[in-house]
């Protein structure tokens, strides 16, 4: 079975605005900045045979004010950016009670139902409270960048910078094949 690295999209392979603490998706590929330091890291990761998977919640897509069009138009260059195998968006609001929106687990496990993952092996990079949690239901190990957003949930790691975060990702797949071997 593959083993995945799920990526927060926003705060991580983005660098987002920031309004009365919050942050602020773009809207439109004119305010989209990929977060290009970030590409070496991924490539490391993509080249030690890790699944590379971004995740996102868009609720302006079901909120009528994120058009599905642009939002295409904005992957299609995170894509050309980072060695990524997927982008999976969960489109809905709150209100729509979906298994997806993180954090809750579903696009961790549709991932892993589409790409024969054990979760167990795989792990969540993110900033966010959010994918800490998602990452605990499902089995994954959660590495988490310091911010404002990482709130008290269950995490495996709180870590300075994503370079640190690589790098114990890396650290903990040889210590795993090791066991292993
Ligand atoms: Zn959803």
């Amino acid at each position: 079975m593959k083993q995945a690295v799920f990526i927060e999209r926003d705060g991580v392979l983005i660098t987002v605005r920031v309004e009365k603490q919050q942050q602020v998706t773009p809207l439109t590929l004119q305010d989209f900045r990929p977060n290009e330091d970030a590409a070496p890291l991924l490539k490391k990761l993509k080249a030690a045979g890790l699944i590379l998977i971004a995740t996102t919640n868009q609720p302006g897509l079901s909120r009528g004010y994120l058009a599905r069009r642009e939002l295409d138009r904005m992957h299609e260059r995170l894509r050309k950016v980072f060695p990524l195998d997927e982008i999976l968006v969960c489109p809905h609001d709150e209100t729509d009670r979906c298994p997806c929106r993180k954090p809750k687990p579903g696009l961790l496990s549709e991932a892993a139902f589409k790409w024969h993952l054990n979760l167990d092996h795989s792990y969540v990079i993110s900033d966010k409270w959010q994918d800490a949690e998602a990452a605990r239901l499902s089995g994954c190990t959660s590495l988490l960048l310091e911010s404002p957003w990482v709130g008290k949930v269950h995490r495996d790691f709180l870590l300075p910078d994503l370079a640190a975060i690589v790098e114990k990702i890396l650290q903990l797949r040889a210590s795993r094949r090791a066991v292993t071997a």
